[in-house]
């Protein structure tokens, strides 16, 4: 039971690596929460600061009410499960996950009891007199997470548990995660670049990029109120389309213009839009599934030249060239068909998104 609290925190290496920027995160008791950004973006760093493994810059991260800053890992009672499995591989499936109970020294027949109760929480009670070397990927993480849950502990900490594993694996390590955690209700830190194991797990996710902190939200929130236009353009698949235009005021109202279109924002978006005094010249972004098609020009509709034709399945992927060049992927239903470079008419709908030039930040955020 325990809420973790990251103030501030920074994390500058040697030689003046900036990996983390003055991140505030709160986690709450029993949450599932992700770290989410690509590579390099500080999300191990945060991590291990958290463990106890990496030293603190600056700031300061709490456990409840208890500054953890110059506590030793074990000190912290965090457990850590890692990408790579760090197993021994000529011991037994039963000595790898009694091993942390070995070193502090823990009776024998303690260790039986909480070996198989770990065992048998993971559904992995016949593999306890395996050796793991020969094990799959898939058991190999199940014993890696045993060893971790084992002590109980108050946080844990995954570090990409499941990237290295094919897709099929991984679909089916994301819900007995899942379950895990569920049964378990431990606060919990996954750490991932992957958006989809983000947004299917977490109950919350932060969104990092370049060190800092974008966002944090539930999935619904980060994908349908994206802060900045990175966590736009990150969360979702197909990407979110990005096209530069200008905000003009007309009659009262606001159109986004660009050489490829005139787009009329809602009353909504124009209101607030009201109070922003930068630069007009912003990025209009709009995900696939909000632009509808017609064969015939519909009224202000957006002229098009087909690109790819791309069938999916249960959904097809368009891509068009817009007039000033730029290519934007559209969701059409799977009986849709076109030529290619045949002409087509778009229409943008809600929500539209603007994000100004600075930052990023979402104007209508
Ligand atoms: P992520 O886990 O999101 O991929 P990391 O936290 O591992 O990112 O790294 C963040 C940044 O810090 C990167 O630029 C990385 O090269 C740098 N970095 C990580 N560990 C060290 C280290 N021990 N010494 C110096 N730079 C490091
Ligand atoms: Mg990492």
């Amino acid at each position: 039971m325990t809420t973790l609290n990251l103030k501030n925190v920074w994390k500058i290496y040697e030689g003046n690596v900036l990996a983390v920027q003055d991140l505030n995160i709160e986690v709450k008791d029993g949450e599932l929460f992700a770290l989410l950004g690509p590579s390099g973006c500080g999300k191990s760093s945060t991590l291990r600061m958290i463990a106890g493994l990496e030293k603190i810059t600056r700031g300061e991260i709490w456990f409840d009410d208890i500054l953890v800053n110059d506590l030793e890992p074990r000190e912290r009672n965090v457990a850590m499960v890692f990408e790579t499995y760090a197993l021994y591989p000529y011991l037994s499936v039963y000595e790898n996950i009694a091993f942390p109970l070995r070193i502090r020294g823990m009776s024998r027949d303690e260790i039986d009891k909480k070996v198989r109760w770990a065992a048998d929480f993971l559904g992995i009670t016949d593999l306890l007199p395996m050796r793991v070397r020969g094990l799959s990927g898939g058991q190999m993480q199940s014993v890696g997470i045993g060893r971790a849950i084992v002590r109980e502990p108050s946080v844990l900490l995954m570090d990409e548990p499941i990237s290295h594993l094919e897709a099929r694996q991984r679909a089916r390590m994301r819900e007995e995660l899942v379950d895990l955690h569920h049964r378990l209700e431990t606060t919990t830190i996954y750490v991932t670049h992957d958006q989809v194991e983000a947004m299917t797990m977490a109950h919350r996710i932060a969104v990092m990029n370049l060190g800092k902190l974008q966002q944090v939200g539930t999935p619904t929130e980060v994908y349908e109120r994206p802060r900045t236009q990175f966590v736009g353009g990150f969360i979702g698949e197909p990407p979110m389309n990005f096209a530069d235009c200008e905000l003009v005021h007309e009659n009262g109202e606001v159109l986004a213009v660009s050489p490829s279109f005139k787009v009329r924002l809602s009353s909504q978006a124009a209101k607030k839009l009201e109070s922003y005094q930068g630069s007009p010249m912003v990025q209009l972004g709009i995900r696939p599934e909000s632009i509808s098609v017609s064969k015939t020009p519909m009224p202000e509709s957006i002229q098009a030249q087909v690109y790819v034709l791309e069938p999916q399945g249960e959904r097809t992927l368009l891509s068009v060239k817009l007039a000033n060049g730029e290519l934007f992927l559209i969701e059409v239903a799977p009986d849709f068909t076109a030529r290619v470079d045949e002409t087509i008419y778009l229409q943008f709908r809600e929500p539209i998104h603007l994000f100004e030039s600075q930052e990023g930040l979402n104007l209508l955020y």
